[in-house]
């Protein structure tokens, strides 16, 4: 017995746990999905609805689609609009495929019952599996929802459906509803499975191992983006670059595990610095760091300078060459007050510009990017 309830709750736990990490993802593919299922469920009502009044000629039914037709509509349009936000609110599209949910089974219920009382309805269980499967809710969401579906399934057939046609439609109900419940735990656990190696793969992938810190990649896709919102949104950039002085001697001097732990020990510093601040910043290759600003942060743009300075101090990482004993960054700073230009290269550049003339005045130091360095650093450009 104790085993089994920790069993649940280490089944439970590590759902409601995705269910919040994964939030993102989870409504962009429910959307992604609503999008798709809406369309079709609107063109096969639509098909129905064509064949029912050549087929049956029951005014009932065709009320009942004409009804429904309107209401998927709704769907689809939402559906559409929606997709092109860049925000997604979870809530609202978690509730919206619910409703979808209810409509379809609303839908449902009432052909099984309204046309032809005397006969078996036979698109409820289908439609009732699929709409247990189709989106995904956690096991208790979905669970409920359907439940709830299936009683007033039950409720509406022992009401109003003849003695005949109830038996059948009671035993596919229940069976639909047993069959649904091991259907969504078991297709759950598969989405969760693929879901949350996804998400492994997806941080690894994103993540420089010795640092713990974003890596190139990562700082590629950052700045493309944070880039295109600046301009869009006429906000202020900085980039900060850093880079280690003396690292190779470092390396050759103390060997290569001791400059792997030196990056490591610095790279956590300006972790732990960057996500106090709020900061984005990545290693961005060998022993160079860089952070990205926007907006307001600029501003700050010196002071951040100094406090990865700060960091790399409070590390004491000791070395024979540099003045001080220890192991010491240079740093260069670009400001881009008004990003107009395509490309972010130009800001990228400057900080580089900015690095390299501190480089040039002995290390150890922070460089505001002036437009003179230019002159001296146009090798390759
Ligand atoms: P400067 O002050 O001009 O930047 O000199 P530097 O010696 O730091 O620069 P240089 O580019 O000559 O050397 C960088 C060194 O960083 C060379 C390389 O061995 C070392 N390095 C790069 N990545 C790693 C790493 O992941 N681990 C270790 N241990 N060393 C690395
Ligand atoms: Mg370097
Ligand atoms: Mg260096």
């Amino acid at each position: 017995m104790k085993t089994l309830k920790s069993l649940i709750h280490l089944l439970t736990s590590r759902r409601s746990q995705f269910f919040l990490n994964a939030q993102t993802e989870i409504a962009k593919n429910n959307l992604k999905i609503l999008r798709k299922v809406s369309t079709t469920a609107l063109m096969i009502l639509f098909f129905y609805y064509i064949a029912t009044i050549f087929m049956f000629q029951n005014e009932q039914l065709s009320l009942i689609y004409q009804v429904f037709i309107i209401i998927h509509l709704i769907f689809v349009v939402f559906s559409h609009q929606y997709s092109k936000k860049q925000a997604f609110s979870f809530s609202l599209i978690q509730s919206v495929c619910a409703l979808f949910v209810v409509s379809i089974m609303v839908f449902t219920i009432l052909v099984s019952i309204v046309p032809y009382p005397d006969r078996p309805g036979i698109f409820f269980p289908l439609l009732y599996l699929a709409m247990s499967l189709i989106f995904m809710f956690t096991l208790w969401e979905i669970n409920l929802l359907m439940t709830s579906l299936n009683v007033l399934f039950i409720t509406c057939v022992f009401n109003f459906k003849a003695i005949e046609a109830f038996v059948y439609d009671i035993f596919a109900a229940v069976t639909a509803w047993i069959l649904g419940l091991a259907l969504t735990s078991l297709v759950l656990n598969l989405r969760l499975r693929e879901g949350e190696a996804n998400i492994y793969l997806n941080k690894i992938s994103m993540t420089d191992a010795l640092t713990t810190l974003p890596n190139r990649r990562s700082f590629n896709l950052y700045i493309e983006k944070a880039y295109a919102n600046c301009v869009q949104t006429k906000q202020s950039m900085a980039i900060i670059i850093i880079d280690i002085d003396n690292f190779k001697y470092f390396n050759d001097t103390y060997g290569h595990t001791n400059g792997d732990e030196c990056l490591s020990l610095i790279g956590s510093a300006f972790k732990s610095y960057s996500d106090k601040k709020g900061l984005f910043t990545a290693r961005y290759g060998g022993e160079e760091f860089i952070a990205v600003l926007h907006g307001k942060q600029v501003e700050h743009a010196t002071e951040y300078a100094k406090g990865f300075q700060k960091c790399v101090k409070n590390c004491a990482i000791k070395t024979t060459k540099s003045e001080t004993g220890y192991i010491t960054i240079s740093i260069g700073v670009a400001v881009e007050e008004k990003p107009e230009t395509e490309s972010y290269m130009t800001i990228l550049n400057n900080a580089d510009d900015a690095l390299y003339e501190a480089k040039a005045n002995g290390r150890n130091q922070i460089v505001m990017y002036k437009p003179k360095f230019k002159l001296k650093n146009t090798h390759l450009r």
